[in-house]
């Protein structure tokens, strides 16, 4: 027997205090019933549903997600802004994102409710790449290009060596390709700003070798069995 905020976290659905705060909201039910007290021992045969939906027993599922302009990564939002989880309302799974885009960025982001993958692909020695497509402010510089390919110091740690491509200039912008082996909170941004040019726009167009390719702004896809081998 478990403790129910317990079996709820490692579904993966929430840390173990949001899967508290959940309860307590009356969210949890146990076998068709509402329980709302933490602590509560549960064991395999007990069908667990968070908002309606089955946490324990559930297929694990795995999608690509092209995050649209103005969503939050997140699973609801106070302020009442378009949040991803309304995109996955159809999918009987709780599929939460893995790691977060900014509320201005679009591009590829992985969903899923299998807690292991998710730590998988934001674990810092994950070395699964990420490509963004990037316009900057100003001329960004060959030589800026060579002083942040080989690591810069962004709050006293340096970034991993990584590649950019200067694809042009154009009205006072450089719109450049930018490869990453890691993804630290606004990790783009940030190096971009450290050297001087704000981020105009921001896309992630790969994770690994997984693309958008024939996908629009909102629309999701399974990722097949090959692509999460390939990954994990
Ligand atoms: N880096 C950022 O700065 N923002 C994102 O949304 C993704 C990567």
């Amino acid at each position: 027997m478990e403790r129910l905020q317990k079996v709820i976290a490692q579904a993966g659905v929430a840390s173990r205090r949001k899967a508290e705060e959940l309860i307590k909201q009356g969210r949890v039910k146990v076998n068709g019933v509402v329980c709302d007290t933490l602590g509560t021992k549960v064991d395999g045969s007990d069908t667990i549903m968070v908002d309606g939906k089955l946490v324990n027993k559930e297929e694990k599922q795995y999608y690509l997600f092209y995050k649209p302009k103005g969503v939050v990564t997140t699973m609801h939002d106070e302020k009442g802004r378009v949040c991803v989880a309304d995109f996955f309302k159809d999918v009987d799974a709780r599929v939460y994102p893995v790691g977060r885009l900014d509320y201005d960025t679009t591009g590829a982001l992985f969903m899923t409710n299998d807690g292991n993958f998710a730590n998988l692909m934001m674990h810092p020695s994950s070395h699964v790449s990420k490509i963004y497509e990037v316009v900057v402010a100003g001329n960004f510089t060959d030589q800026e290009r060579k002083t942040m390919e080989k690591g810069i110091y962004l709050e006293g740690t340096k970034t991993l060596p990584c590649r950019i491509k200067i694809n042009g200039y154009n009205n006072g912008v450089t719109m450049l390709m930018i490869r990453l082996q890691e993804g630290k909170n606004r990790q783009v941004k940030k190096m971009f700003e450290s050297m001087g040019h704000e981020v105009k726009r921001l896309h992630r167009m790969m994770i690994g070798d997984i693309d958008l390719k024939g996908m629009e702004p909102g629309m999701y896809r399974r990722l097949t069995v090959h692509e999460v081998r390939v990954l994990t």
